[in-house]
């Protein structure tokens, strides 16, 4: 026998119950699943926390754990859903991080690697180097061909012409043709981490995605603004959407204070109090000023 003794066998775990009635923030669903394009969807598979007192939402998490440090007692902030919003306007945001949420998405690769770079997520991958990739590539729809935007070197705007929309099509159908070739050479023998590299990033990909609240609201700032590019934006929309239900009075503080608000710089400030011009010559910051204006009605 082992010198060692099982000292956890001594200690005397009390299971504290609910204290009043709770359900499940899922409502007993296995997943909450969101189509994406034709191939893509994007699920909701758990939720920390799964159970809470019935009559609330997840958002009491955010309350419970703000209440540490502000004091059961605090009289100014008691109201949970006003806590939760001075917290967002306040970029208090450790709170939020007491909620999580995990993913299973299925994303073109081109996706993937624009939502890879946030890096405060777990992820789990599904491997090419270990399964075959399945049949299945991204292609927008043909009024969805979008020419290059003159002011953002990043992004597409208006559609094309028909006939470009077409050829571009035909160009995707011939890159996706390289899919036979990839089977066949499974078949002759090649390996699958090898014979994956003639995939284009178009193919699909998917994986396990689980982030906290305070991160997903980060991601989703980035990734559900007009900057991001279209078929990410798709995928945040769906991601928002799954999440809104379970914690309603974060998403909407977020819609109030982080989506639908204007950041202003010094500059933009002193050129509303005097009316003047943006006191710079960059043309970038010219434009961004007009666009907030825009936003803001001026
Ligand atoms: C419209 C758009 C265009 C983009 N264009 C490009 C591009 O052309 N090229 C390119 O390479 N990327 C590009 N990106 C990616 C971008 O630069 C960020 O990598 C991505 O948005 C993730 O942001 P993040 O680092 O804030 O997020 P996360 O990785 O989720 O991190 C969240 C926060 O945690 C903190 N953090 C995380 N890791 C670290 C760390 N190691 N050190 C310090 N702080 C950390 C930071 O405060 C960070 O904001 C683009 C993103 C967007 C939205």
């Amino acid at each position: 026998m082992s010198a060692m003794t099982d000292q956890t066998s001594s200690f005397d775990i009390q299971r504290v119950p609910f204290e009043s009635p709770t359900f499940d923030v899922m409502d007993g669903a296995a997943r909450w699943e969101i189509k994406v394009h034709e191939h893509g969807m994007i699920a909701l598979v758990d939720v920390m926390p799964r159970l809470v007192p019935q009559g609330q939402t997840a958002d009491a998490a955010i309350v419970q754990a703000a209440r540490v440090s502000y004091g059961q007692g605090t009289k100014k902030v008691n109201e949970d859903r006003g806590l939760i919003r001075y917290l967002m306007r306040h970029r208090h945001t450790t709170p939020m991080e007491m909620i999580e949420f995990k993913f299973h998405v299925v994303m073109p690769i081109f996706i993937a690697r624009q939502w890879i770079r946030h890096r405060t997520a777990n992820v789990n991958e599904y491997s090419a180097r270990y399964s075959v990739v399945p049949d299945r590539f991204y292609v927008p729809t043909i009024d969805n061909v979008r020419q290059q935007s003159k002011t953002n070197r990043q992004g597409g705007e208006e559609p094309v012409d028909v006939g470009t929309a077409q050829d571009f099509l035909n160009y995707l159908e011939r890159c996706h043709s390289a899919y036979k070739e990839y089977e066949s050479l499974l078949e002759k023998g090649v390996s699958r981490e090898l014979a994956r590299i003639g995939l284009p990033v178009s193919v699909y990909t998917e994986w396990y995605w689980k982030c906290d609240l305070h991160n997903i609201l980060h991601f989703l700032s980035l990734r559900m603004d007009a900057h991001a590019q279209q078929e990410i934006r798709d995928y945040a929309g769906a991601m928002f959407a799954l999440i809104k239900p379970i914690v309603p009075i974060a998403a909407e503080a977020f819609m109030d204070y982080v989506h639908e608000g204007v950041h202003m710089t010094r500059l933009e400030i002193e050129s509303l109090r005097t009316g003047k011009p943006l006191a710079t010559d960059n043309k970038r910051e010219q434009a961004e000023w007009e666009e907030k204006r825009k936003k803001m009605g001026l």
